[in-house]
């Protein structure tokens, strides 16, 4: 069923086990996503970048995850992936989405306290959950020297926006898919012993089997995977597409693509459903 964040952060945070996010690039990719995560009888959360979701279009998005979502008995979030505008929220918002993430983790805490205020605003009006940024989560060259997240900025800023969930910079870079990253824990542990909402682990791909699993144990409830999944599919497209003949069908040689991607899927499952 279609469904916000809240159920299934709730469950995970009884359960101790990890909700996984998974970043659709191509609508061709939802329908096997939603039911190789029902297959493991998985909650599960699609999420998009804004590029991706103004490339499909927020409706189109929304109500074919709706539509894939009412056949399956695992609860389907449709989220919005780092919005830095407001107006981006709106969209996804009135085109149906169940939850948004507001990024504003490049602005100074208090403005980013008070634009993640009326983005919670927005969310809560439309019945959809929210997650909001605090500190860096790397992008593009990897270096190793973003700051993380201060953990007496994390209690305010949750007391003060009263996000669903709240990302963190520990060290984690997205698009890292070569090597693995060498996260802080220790600000981690930090983090979890004054906060309680749901963290937020984003670049998941770059982030070593067992640290996934510690950063579960450390209150990190959603946990992001995109960049593996596409390079999944791509890497399945490149022998797919290399070698075969230009009348095969189009949908065949998708398919291949696809299947490759749900074992992606299914082993990140089973690393947060442990
Ligand atoms: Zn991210």
């Amino acid at each position: 069923m279609y469904s916000t964040m809240l159920p299934m952060l709730a469950q995970a945070k009884k359960d101790g086990k990890g909700v996984p996010a998974f970043n659709i690039h191509a609508l061709e990719v939802v329908p096997m996503m939603a039911r190789t995560a029902a297959e493991k009888k998985c909650p599960v959360i699609l999420q998009v970048s804004v590029s991706t979701a103004k490339y499909i279009g927020f409706r189109l998005l929304s109500l074919m995850v709706k539509d894939v979502a009412g056949e399956l008995d695992i609860p389907v979030a449709l989220h919005l992936d780092h919005a830095s505008k407001l107006e981006d929220i709106e969209g996804a918002l009135a085109g149906g989405f169940s939850s948004v993430m507001y990024d504003g983790s490049r602005l100074p805490l208090d403005e980013n306290i008070a634009n993640t205020q009326k983005a919670v605003k927005l969310a809560r009006d439309a019945g959809a959950s929210i997650e909001a940024e605090l500190g860096i989560v790397g992008r593009g060259k990897i270096i190793e020297s973003y700051p993380y997240t201060d953990p007496d900025d994390a209690v305010q800023f949750v007391k003060e926006t009263g996000v669903d969930a709240l990302a963190v910079g520990i060290g984690t870079h997205h698009g890292q898919y070569k090597a693995k990253t060498n996260i802080n824990l220790d600000v981690l542990r930090a983090i979890h012993e004054k906060v309680d909402t749901p963290l937020v682990l984003h670049g998941g791909t770059g982030v070593r089997e067992e640290d996934v699993r510690t950063c579960i144990r450390l209150g990190m409830l959603k946990l992001n995977f995109g960049t593996e999944l596409n390079v999944s599919w791509v890497r399945r497209a490149k022998e797919v597409f290399g070698e075969c003949e230009p009348d095969e069908s189009l949908r065949e040689l998708m398919i291949r693509c696809n299947d490759a991607m749900a074992d992606t899927i299914r082993k990140k499952i089973d690393l947060v459903r442990f």
